[in-house]
């Protein structure tokens, strides 16, 4: 018998079985609000022209392609440093922190999730309800035990914030609370700064170890706005994680840009956990690809091409401003007695929409309009060529 016989066939990805569904759909004016990627007023994926230039005379020099450091580029890692905290932070000055090129912010994410394990293999990880989907399979597979957090408070449309924090304060200390910094994904849902400072206080007196996803930095109000509970923790004096990805902000998906930095208490500790993360990366793809990294470090470290960044990251954060004001108007147009207003206050490329699973079922059947199950839209999908058809069809299943 072959040694695959008893291989059984794993359960469908639900967003990448709709992108499938949506592809094999013929009807032209078919709408896919089911990803997770930012799309131009023309339907495309962009390539930002400061990537563009970027590439342009990285390729000119003909450069090298040896091997990197297993942590990457040293100019990349310092870039992402500075994104997170502002240039000339207090952190990076007292050698507190450690930062590896990783494979996008699911790379990040791993290379923690495997590192945590060595360290504390015993802890439960805590991720918000709902989450990005892969969180959970994601700390799972590193060999952890995922339990959600109360998050999304369908009443209010925004966070249960006072069923947040009992259950944070609530937990063992050790537990890892994997946290969305901007723009959460699925709901759009955010916390405000205040409570962001709360959460902040309820870990410190928890000892619980936070995980802060940063996969939108820029999306919502801008690159330090952004920032706000990643600069929260730097301030607590409290050790931590960050996974950031410039898959969305750079718009190189394909080219896995992220990182992971970890927030220690101080130079010497440092030293030892960079070390080890070091074997868990050599460990599993030995050292990262050049190229994004390259770009995004380039980008970054050139005035003229990180203004010109800063540009094309506004103009993609006020587009999707547009489609989220666009469409509740629209709706109101059409009389929809339902109230989307939420849809303008909630952040990053995401809404929890409230539509119900029947109402995505008919959106598809009757429109080729394509939204997941639990009401989530990708805002980036809309555009000025398909906004009007969208809202003439919500209009018409609600
Ligand atoms: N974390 C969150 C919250 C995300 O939404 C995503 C991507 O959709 C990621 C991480 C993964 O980012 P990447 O594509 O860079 O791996």
């Amino acid at each position: 018998a072959s040694i695959f016989a008893a291989v059984e066939m794993a359960p469908r990805d639900p967003i990448l079985g709709l992108n499938e569904a949506y592809n094999a759909d013929t009807r032209s004016n078919k709408v896919n609000l089911g990803v997770g990627v930012y799309y131009n007023d023309n339907g495309k994926i962009p390539l930002l022209a400061a990537v563009k230039a970027a590439e342009e005379a990285r390729l000119k020099n003909a450069p090298p392609r040896g091997y990197q450091p297993i942590e990457g580029l040293g100019a990349y890692n310092t870039a992402v440093q500075n994104l997170l905290f502002g240039a000339g932070n207090a952190l990076a000055e007292a050698g507190r922190l450690v930062t590896a090129e990783a494979l996008g912010g699911t790379g990040a994410l791993k290379i923690g999730a495997d590192f945590l394990k060595r360290l504390s293999p015993e802890a439960t990880v805590y991720i918000s309800d709902p989450s990005w989907e892969n969180h959970r399979a994601l700390f799972e597979s590193a060999g952890f035990k995922v339990e959600n957090y109360p998050y999304y408070d369908a009443a209010t449309r925004g966070v249960n914030f006072a069923g947040m924090k009992a259950a944070l304060l609530s937990y063992a200390p050790g537990s890892i609370i994997v946290l969305h910094a901007c723009c959460h994904n699925p709901t759009g849902a955010d916390l405000s700064d205040a409570q962001w400072a709360e959460v902040v206080e309820a870990c410190r007196e928890r000892g619980l170890v936070p995980f802060l996803d940063m996969a939108y930095q820029g999306f919502a109000e801008g690159i330090d706005a952004d920032a706000v509970a990643v600069r929260a923790f730097a301030a607590s004096g409290l050790q931590f994680f960050i996974s950031s990805s410039f898959s969305k902000s750079f718009s190189l998906y394909g080219e896995r840009v992220g990182a992971l930095t970890i927030i220690t208490s101080g130079k010497e500790e440092s030293g030892r956990v960079l070390s080890q993360l070091k074997r868990v990366i050599r460990t599993n793809y030995s050292n990262p690809p050049i190229h994004g990294g390259a770009i995004v470090a380039a980008v970054l470290s050139d005035a003229g091409l990180r203004a010109q960044w800063e540009e094309e990251l506004a103009g993609m954060r006020d587009r999707i401003r547009a489609m989220r004001t666009g469409l509740v108007e629209k709706l109101k147009a059409r009389n929809v007695a339902q109230d989307f207003s939420f849809v303008v206050g909630q952040r990053g490329m995401f809404s929890y929409t409230g539509l119900t699973a029947a109402q995505v079922d008919k959106l598809k059947d009757e429109y080729g309009i394509y939204a997941v199950s639990t009401g989530r839209i990708c805002l980036a999908a809309l555009n000025n060529q398909n906004i009007d058809y969208v809202a003439d069809a919500i209009a018409k299943v609600v």
